[in-house]
């Protein structure tokens, strides 16, 4: 079979946006490359994107959420359901609130993959309206513009 040749773009907040191919095969994709035809980037992959396909079929890839049941370290987990996940989660932030206010919750995360969804749309209203503590949310760079340039409420 004739692998589908899927051409995209990188989707790290990088202003890079490097061009990438990927070629499917019964529904699976068997290749990931740099477009080499792409005007600017022009097939150039980092070495952090470059094996994308060895993390998306890594066997022990995480694929659902985990509760640690043992010391930090030990490796001890348990699969719990999403449901579950996001129950637990969500009376442990209750109980912060309800002890110590809202901004002792800090929202550690940076821009990842997906740029404004998850960056500076749906994840910086959510810990507004909670009143989380802010955070430069600068982790692994210094930005050169203001706070302002990511807050909505
Ligand atoms: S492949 Fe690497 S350099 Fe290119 S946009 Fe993605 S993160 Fe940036």
């Amino acid at each position: 079979m004739t692998a589908a040749v899927i051409l995209g773009a990188c989707p790290h907040d990088c202003p890079d946006t490097c061009g990438t191919v990927t070629e499917v095969e019964d529904g699976r994709a068997v290749a990931f490359y740099g477009q080499v035809d792409h005007e600017i980037t022009q097939g150039w992959l980092c070495g952090k994107v470059r094996p994308y396909l060895e993390h998306v079929y890594h066997p022990e890839r995480l694929m659902y959420p985990l509760r640690r049941v043992g010391p930090k370290g030990s490796g001890l987990w348990q699969r719990i359901t999403w449901e579950e996940a996001a129950a637990e989660i969500s009376d442990r932030w209750k109980g912060i609130i309800e002890d110590l206010g809202a901004e002792a919750i800090l929202p550690y995360s940076y821009s990842g993959t997906l740029g404004l969804v998850q960056m500076t749309v749906s994840s910086a209203r959510f810990w507004n309206r909670l009143g989380a503590s802010q955070l430069q949310r600068s982790i692994c760079g210094a930005k050169i513009y203001s706070l302002s340039s990511t807050s909505c409420t």
